[in-house]
């Protein structure tokens, strides 16, 4: 089968947020490893290029997602991740799971097994064992760093693709916002909120404090306004001023038009970020 040739891109954050000056070198360096992993699976395609970027990300004690995520109010980590191909708009994602290694594979598992869109909890962890994706001690995402500084918010991280075929993915990962409710899902493992992808339209990924994100359903909004003709960088400046204005939110975005051009925005000092197209 022959198809149009495009040019690949790939996108990656470490998320958005105030952390102190101190780290967001560290937090840099760890998302341009991330872009690294991700770009050297991207001949394999989109899907595989956000995959092996997020799980590398899952790996950096710096951003908070799976090792180094952020505690909640009782002093534990619970995670969520999620996954989406803009194709047949496939979906994948899991809530505050406590054990399983690489959350995002386990999105993945729940992506290819197709009969539900979203597992939290114990549940989770049960679908985890029974598809051999794998499992281990809590105490593994715990680092000295946020046992010492608990309070403080990390990270994020996520990434957005374009393949040389035109298809779109976004995959994402967070310990959700610190000292949160247990039992709390932000907007990471929901789609149309944290992140969504649809083939001819564009890809979107967000960061940030969930609850806005969720009350906008912003990177659906994000991803219809690239279909319907507004170029990538403007969408990323007016997404996270339409998140401050209308919801007092904050927060940041990264996303590819429907043609690979790629964009990203925050309304906070900072957000960790890498690009890579060619
Ligand atoms: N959006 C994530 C959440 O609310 C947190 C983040 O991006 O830093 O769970």
């Amino acid at each position: 089968m022959t198809y149009p040739f495009w040019m690949p891109c790939l996108v990656v954050h470490g998320g958005a947020g105030e952390p102190p000056m101190t780290e967001r070198a560290e937090r840099q360096a760890a998302v341009e490893r991330g872009l690294e992993c991700g770009w050297r699976a991207m001949e394999r395609g989109a899907m595989e290029a956000v995959l092996a970027a997020v799980r590398q990300l899952e790996d950096e004690p710096s951003l908070n997602a799976a090792v180094g995520a952020c505690l909640n109010r009782d002093g534990e980590i619970e995670l969520d991740a999620a996954l989406m191909e803009g194709g047949e708009l496939n979906v994948g994602a899991v809530g505050a799971v406590k054990d399983v290694r690489h959350p995002v594979d386990l999105a993945r598992a729940v992506m290819e097994d197709g009969s539900h869109v979203l597992l939290t909890g114990e549940g989770a962890s049960r679908f985890a064992r029974q598809r051999g994706v794998e499992t281990c001690d809590p105490e593994v995402f715990m680092t000295d760093r946020q046992l010492r500084n608990w309070w403080e918010a990390g990270d994020t991280v996520g990434a957005v693709a374009f393949d040389d075929r035109g298809r779109t993915a976004v995959a994402v990962s967070t310990g959700g916002t610190y000292r949160k409710w247990p039992g709390r899902l932000g907007d990471s493992p929901l789609a149309g909120a944290g992140f969504y992808a649809e083939d001819g339209m564009g890809v979107a990924c967000g960061t940030g404090v969930g609850e806005g994100f969720m009350r906008l359903c912003l990177c659906h909004l994000a991803v219809m306004e690239m279909g319907h003709g507004m170029p990538a960088p403007e969408v990323a400046s007016k997404a996270v001023d339409h998140l401050a204005r209308r919801v007092g939110g904050s927060g940041g975005v990264i996303l590819i038009d429907a043609k690979g051009v790629p964009a990203a925005a925050c309304n906070t000092s900072f957000m960790s970020w890498a690009k890579r197209v060619g």
